[in-house]
């Protein structure tokens, strides 16, 4: 099981060879979220996160694994930057993977245990505090079909959009560097998920993007009706950017996910990160000046 505390010692060993590491915010329980650079520093941005739903914590290390492979191959060219956040609810996974043990305050420790009906974590999709984050940011926000009201393991919208640390960390580091692109790693399904009402030229463009992903991946696209409030749906409604959710890991298995299933994940999503950035970084090259260079704004 990859736990926060290794994503911490992979973090210093991405450091140690060099690549620029630091904290996108804090968890609700003032754990650092970290993410790990790789690229260039003064081009184009993409966000790739993970583990935003708990019991997704091997996505985590799916993160690790793709920046680890840009690291080892610094000849492969990047046009720009990509910022890895591989754990964005370590709360959360922590929560999941070791129980109640590790909460040192004692209501929210009850609270914990009586809203989970339980102390078997290891089906938990939220933060600590019953938010399920990816449902906390504002876009649509509340109006989904499997939205809860009332703090639970998973579906619950919270008090009002980015009510949750991690959710405002995760907005305020997207807004401060401005991706053309994200990508957020969920578990499971082998799907690609790229709509939330774009039209025209957008839609056009985003789409575009997702056949690609999905030709890369052997992961087929698919629209969701009623899912609203993700870190996905947000870049889209509001930074007008393509944003993706890719679900990994075949929907044979059940939670929790065998960590056997790693490499076979690893291996199709090896290079999609660096593949996607070059391509919408081209396209944006290619229209500037044109006049087109306006569907990216
Ligand atoms: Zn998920």
């Amino acid at each position: 099981m990859f736990r926060y505390e290794d994503l911490l010692k992979e973090v210093e060993t991405f450091c140690r060879y060099g690549a620029e590491t630091g904290v996108v915010g804090e968890s609700e329980l003032g754990e650092r979220i970290p993410y790990v650079f790789v690229g260039r520093k003064n081009g184009y941005r993409m966000i790739v996160q993970a583990s935003i739903h708990a019991r997704e914590h091997l996505t985590a290390l799916v993160a690790v694994c793709l920046a680890k492979h840009l690291l080892k191959h610094p000849e492969l060219p990047i046009e720009g930057g990509i910022y890895f956040v591989p754990m964005t609810n370590p709360d959360g996974v922590r929560l999941c993977q070791e129980g109640v043990g590790f909460i040192t305050d004692k209501q929210r420790k009850s609270n914990l245990l009586a809203i989970n009906g339980g102390s078997d974590f290891t089906l938990w999709k939220a933060n600590a505090d019953g938010v399920d984050l990816n449902v906390n940011f504002d876009a649509r926000w509340g109006e989904g079909v499997q939205n809860a009201y009332y703090k639970s393991s998973g579906n619950y919208v919270g008090r009002e959009p980015f009510s949750a640390a991690e959710t405002r960390a995760l907005r305020d580091f997207t807004l401060r560097l401005k991706p053309v692109v994200t990508l957020s790693y969920h578990l499971k399904g082998e799907e690609v998920y790229w709509e939330f009402g774009q039209k025209g030229h957008r839609r056009l463009r985003d789409k575009r993007y997702a056949e690609a992903i999905s030709k890369y991946t052997g992961y087929p696209l698919v629209t969701l009706n009623g899912s609203v409030g993700g870190y996905k749906d947000w870049c889209i409604e509001r930074l007008h950017i393509p944003a993706y959710t890719i679900e990994v890991g075949n929907d044979g298995f059940d939670h929790p996910f065998p960590y056997g299933e790693l490499s076979a994940i690893v291996r199709q999503n090896l290079d999609l990160p660096r593949r996607l950035l070059n391509t919408v970084v081209r396209d944006r090259k290619r229209l500037r000046g044109t006049g087109l260079d306006a569907l990216y704004e």
